[in-house]
């Protein structure tokens, strides 16, 4: 998959942000170790999701595109779609869970997209109908190798950016940015681990390694808005699988105060999903050597100021 990603990279790149990769000094008594932050909050469209949506766009004719597209996203996914279709001038339909965040909706509108809106456990459902109906083409968020190979290219710009890094905490949803970053990291360094780090209360990913397949859990609704799948992707879990090194779950307590620890002394503008890492080494479900550098995947920064209210009262 190395291969494929490298291919995408040099497809896609000029359309990218090459995000920063910094180090926390201000985070690092929490591991005990060099701790660096890989800021995809800083991406086009305020998320990594724009390397997926760009990787697919690049493999699909001018034909193939003229009906237009149509993806289920919680948000991010769908604002990077909606950015890639106004640049190309189709038209675009995102479908959206009735409990996204407002701001995610407004800027996806701020597109000129239209945006439908659904129960959660049906946005696939709804999304396939609409496409029908409008002869456009689906994007799914995850569950394609073309997005799964477009997330990775985050893989292949750490290594470039850090090739000492020992491990990489990866916010896990369906799983197409873990397993792109692995497939990446794993075809180029042999001395970096890859983790992938889910809400306690969406153990998708937990249960089907352990099940050796697939497994649905249920759709419980996690601060970490982003990471809402249900289920592993079919095309993303062998993958998963294969590379990823371990699978840590969060609870929901353990993600707020690192999301308020993220902000308040990382200094970093990010979702909650994008500080579930953090929370993984706040409840020591990993824990480090004073010789190891450790990255986590700031992977959005897509929140409004009053979604931040709810931390001033959470103790640290
Ligand atoms: C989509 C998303 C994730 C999870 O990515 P998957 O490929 O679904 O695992 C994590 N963080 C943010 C901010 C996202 O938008």
């Amino acid at each position: 998959m190395l291969h494929a990603i490298q291919d995408a990279y040099a497809r896609i790149k000029s359309d990218l942000y090459p995000t920063p990769l910094i180090r926390s000094y201000h985070l690092e008594p929490y591991f005990g170790c060099a701790v660096y932050l890989k800021l995809e909050n800083l991406q086009r469209t305020g998320a990594f999701k724009m390397r997926g949506a760009l990787n697919k766009f690049s493999v699909l004719s001018d034909d193939a595109i003229k009906g237009g597209m149509v993806a289920a996203s919680s948000g991010n996914h769908g604002r990077a779609i909606a950015y890639v279709c106004k640049s190309k001038g189709v038209p675009c339909t995102i479908v959206m869970p009735q409990t996204a965040p407002p701001i995610k909706v407004a800027n996806i509108l701020a597109l000129g997209a239209d945006v439908v809106q659904c129960p959660t456990e049906n946005r696939f459902k709804v999304a396939a109908q609409v496409a029908e109906e409008r002869g456009a083409i689906v994007v799914p968020p995850f569950d394609d190798n073309d997005v799964m190979i477009g997330q990775g290219t985050i893989g292949l710009e750490l290594m470039e950016q850090a090739p000492e890094l020992t491990h990489i905490l990866v916010p896990v949803g369906g799983g197409g940015l873990v397993g792109g970053i692995a497939a990446a990291v794993k075809g180029l360094s042999d001395h970096t681990k890859v983790y992938g780090v889910e809400p306690e209360i969406l153990p998708r990913y937990t249960e089907s390694l352990k099940a050796g397949k697939p497994v649905a859990v249920p759709q419980n609704h996690s601060i970490a808005d982003a990471l809402a799948s249900q289920q592993p992707g079919d095309v993303n879990f062998p993958v998963v699988q294969n590379y990823v090194d371990g699978m840590l779950t969060v609870s929901e307590t353990a993600i707020q105060k690192a999301h308020k620890l993220m902000i308040t002394e990382g200094k970093i503008f990010c979702e909650a999903s994008s500080s579930i890492g953090l929370g993984a080494v706040l409840e020591e479900k990993i824990t480090f050597t004073a010789t190891d550098r450790v990255c986590l995947v700031i992977s959005g920064g897509n929140l409004s100021l009053d979604q931040l209210s709810s931390l001033i009262d959470i103790e640290i």
